[in-house]
């Protein structure tokens, strides 16, 4: 019997940790080749962890690269875990850009060719659409409004 917090539990198997903030870090993602960190990690009040990959991991691919089940994001003695609600803005927008730091330069990139009228390949258009979607994707964990 170990009294491990989850965040702790976490932490300890991720590469390049770095705190953000209170309760909020950034690591490289343990289910993909990760080169710059794009893991977003959240310990709520009541310790419980969200954790998300910018670049697409589903959760459970995560915790399956570090060993861990959805149970271990939870208090041990958690009745928070029938009741709790997901949150709809589970990261703040400062940590979602860090994290989007790549697909932004994809962007940047591509808009860089476009303004000087390079052509592109198929390959820069499939890459460029997914950037897109992550981007897309990422902003609405935010929370920021198109308004
Ligand atoms: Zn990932």
């Amino acid at each position: 019997m170990h009294t491990e917090s989850p965040i702790d539990r976490l932490l300890e198997r991720l590469e390049r940790v770095k705190a953000t903030g209170p309760g909020r870090w950034s690591a490289c993602c343990p289910a993909h080749d990760d080169k710059s960190p794009s893991l977003a990690i959240r310990e709520l009040g009541d310790e419980r962890v969200l954790l998300h990959c910018f670049t697409g991991c589903s959760t459970a691919d995560v915790l399956a690269a570090v060993g861990l089940e959805f149970a271990d994001l939870f208090p041990p003695d958690s009745r928070a875990i029938g009741h709790a609600n997901p949150e709809r803005r589970p990261f703040p927008a400062a940590d979602v850009l860090r994290a989007l730091n790549f697909e932004i330069l994809v962007v940047a990139a591509a808009a860089g060719a476009l303004l000087e009228g390079k052509p592109f390949s198929d390959d820069d258009r499939t890459r460029l659409t997914l950037a897109m979607e992550r981007i897309e994707t990422a902003v609405s964990l935010s929370g920021v409004n198109h308004g």
